[in-house]
């Protein structure tokens, strides 16, 4: 971090800034320049308030140098983190698809689009239990009985779960779930993520819907302060000013968030572009970026779907998308 000081400061307040950061053991350069003083911080400064420097009057500006998370950079952690669940790897060049429907509706639905997913590729069934939904009058998942619902397809078929928590109160019920998803409206609930920073699951932490990457790498972090390393990244899509598509999908965020951290990232191309035949495109286009995963929610009947339908694929058509991406992704050379 750089501290430029302002001309004519009196040396007994510079030297107050001083000795404040030496108490919180950075090391400061000093450099004398014809107009300004120029601090350089050496040290952990990821517990520095840069706003609170900011705002001293005898400072002028200040610039960070190395990003505020420490876990989740790829500069102290070069290597990409493998998260192994139930024997399935994220990470480490794989790509493994998760796929269900948005929301698990009945025993029926969810053993049979499980068993659909996992023939057409699928590593993962997705379905949501606790449903985030703009409306308090639409359907709000059927909770509990819906985990259980979850844990019988897995049961059936030996696909390990991915489903999200909405609130802390909830965390026991959660307790056999291969993977809790914390969704984009939640990605910066803070006593969630420390929480879930000190139980033993992976977290898929989407992006929230007006998400920096940086905010998103500092959710991360985290999660990863309480001591779980096991955090994986999702890009599905943020809110802008385009009403064609329900998100805009930013796939740019796909390989700067992989050079940033070496977590894994994967994409939601049914949230981001909000329309069944968006999905392919998006999803192919998140693989050539270099995704480690991809999220996609299939339905039996995305007409009649509770929720999500029409962004929804039907198991034939998300069997044709595996199909392609596997193609991509064979000509890629991603680590
Ligand atoms: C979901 O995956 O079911 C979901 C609600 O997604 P998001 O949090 O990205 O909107
Ligand atoms: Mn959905």
């Amino acid at each position: 971090m750089v501290v430029v000081v302002k001309k004519g400061t009196d040396e007994h307040q510079l030297s107050t800034l001083v000795e404040w950061l030496h108490s919180m053991d950075i090391t400061v350069h000093r450099s004398e320049g014809a107009y300004d003083t120029v601090l350089g911080l050496i040290g952990d400064t990821s517990r520095i308030d840069i706003d609170l420097i900011e705002g001293l009057g005898i400072v002028d500006s200040v610039t960070r140098i190395s990003e505020p998370y420490k876990n989740a950079n790829r500069k102290f952690h070069p290597d990409g983190t493998v998260i192994d669940v139930g024997g399935v790897k994220l990470g480490g060049g794989s790509l493994e698809f998760m796929a269900g429907p948005c929301s698990v509706e009945s025993p029926q639905q969810i053993t049979s689009i499980a068993e659909d997913v996992k023939k057409a590729g699928a590593a993962f069934l997705r379905g949501g239990a606790f449903k985030p939904r703009t409306s308090p009058y639409a359907f709000q998942g059927m909770r509990a009985e819906g985990l259980e619902l979850l844990k019988l397809a897995r049961a059936q078929t030996g696909m390990p779960i991915v489903t999200e928590i909405m609130d802390l109160s909830h965390l026991d019920l959660f307790a056999d779930v291969d993977i809790i998803q914390v969704g984009a409206r939640n990605m910066q609930n803070f006593e969630l993520l420390k929480e879930l920073g000190r139980c033993d699951k992976p977290i898929l932490l989407k992006r929230g819907l007006s998400a920096t990457m940086e905010e998103l790498l500092m959710s991360a972090e985290y999660i990863m302060a309480g001591g779980n390393s096991r955090v994986i990244l999702c890009e599905r899509g943020i809110r802008t000013f385009e009403r064609y598509t329900r998100n805009t999908f930013d796939v740019s965020a796909i390989p700067l968030l992989k050079e940033k951290t070496h977590l894994p990232v994967i994409a939601d191309p049914s949230h981001a572009g909000g329309i069944a035949r968006l999905v392919e495109p998006l999803a192919l286009s998140a693989v050539a970026a270099g995704a480690d995963g991809i999220m996609i929610e299939v339905h039996n009947d995305p007409a009649h779907a509770l929720c999500d339908g029409p962004q929804a694929l039907t198991a034939p058509q998300f069997a044709q998308v595996v199909e392609r991406a596997r193609a991509i992704r064979a000509v890629m050379c991603h680590d």
